[in-house]
């Protein structure tokens, strides 16, 4: 039995994980931690055993011998979340978004200077049809010389552009080897009405009430255009992804970035 922690346990993805990790039979939730706790009891659903109650401190984990945390936070907490999870032999899985490259770096030396006793598991996206979205899209893009991102989300998303955005630029940046053509730029009347770009590579954000996650890649040619979209329409559609990871990030060593590392494509 995996036994688990979450890491911001009280928000709508946490809440997602802790009812996850209860129903599945290889894996126990013994933690869960929120910034907003304050005595809360978490219900995890019907039967013996399906309620936990919330801490405050990340300690907790410690206290209940956890082989795997799962951090949903905040991009202001994550970082602080992992070093403590490197530094208390504690496998991570995260999928708190707004990570920088650089934060990658830190990650991986403090990984081997604290022993490699701790794994870290890293995906800005964990529905399988996000990861083949990125995956077409990079491939599509080797025939298409414009590209350009549009990324939806709800409203109280804390970062932007979202962090499957900037990894799609990023896989579609590493398929084409080259910087993609540059339409001819019109000059912006209300400064970025463009969007933002990032290697080279338009990325719009939207945010409104009653979005989940979606994200579309439009690739246009002479004379054609193709779009690739994927929805997730409810946040049930992260959990096999994330579960994937709780089970497998002890055989993955070090940082591993994305969850196509996982699956058998
Ligand atoms: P949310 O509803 O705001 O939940 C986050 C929770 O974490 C809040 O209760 C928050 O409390 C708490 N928190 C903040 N800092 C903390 C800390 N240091 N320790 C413990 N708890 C802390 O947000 P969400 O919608 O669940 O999303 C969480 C993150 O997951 C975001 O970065 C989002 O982009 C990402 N996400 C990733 C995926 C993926 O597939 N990788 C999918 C969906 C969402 P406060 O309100 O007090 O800050």
């Amino acid at each position: 039995m995996i036994r688990v922690g979450v890491l911001g346990a009280l928000g709508q993805m946490g809440r997602e994980v802790g009812k996850a990790v209860h129903e599945d039979p290889e894996t126990v939730l013994v933690a869960a931690i929120d910034s907003q706790a304050s005595g809360e009891v978490l219900s995890l659903g019907d039967g013996p055993n399906s309620s936990i109650k919330v801490s405050e401190e990340i300690d907790a984990l410690s206290q209940a011998e956890v082989d795997v945390a799962v951090d949903f936070t905040h991009p202001s907490a994550v970082m602080d979340n992992i070093r403590w999870c490197v530094r208390h032999a504690v496998d991570v899985v995260v999928g708190t978004t707004g990570l920088k490259p650089g934060d990658y770096d830190e990650i991986r030396a403090l990984i081997e200077e604290e022993g490699s006793e701790s794994n870290v598991f890293i995906a800005p996206n964990f529905a399988i049809g996000a990861v083949l979205m990125m995956r077409f899209a990079a491939q599509a893009a080797r025939f298409f010389p414009v590209v350009e991102i549009i990324e939806l989300h709800h409203d109280r998303k804390a970062d932007a552009p979202s962090g499957t955005a900037l990894r799609t630029a990023h896989e579609i940046a590493v398929a084409r080897g080259e910087a993609p053509k540059r339409v001819v730029e019109s000059t912006e009347a209300v400064e970025g009405v463009r969007g933002g770009e990032v290697e080279g590579i338009r990325i719009h954000s939207v945010r409104l009430p009653g979005l989940v996650a979606h994200q579309e890649v439009l690739l246009g040619g002479p004379g054609q255009s193709l779009t690739i979209r994927h929805d997730s329409y409810d946040r049930s559609s992260f959990m096999p992804g994330v579960m994937l990871a709780v089970k497998q990030i002890n055989r993955n060593p070090g940082l591993t970035v994305g969850l196509e590392n996982l699956l058998d494509f």
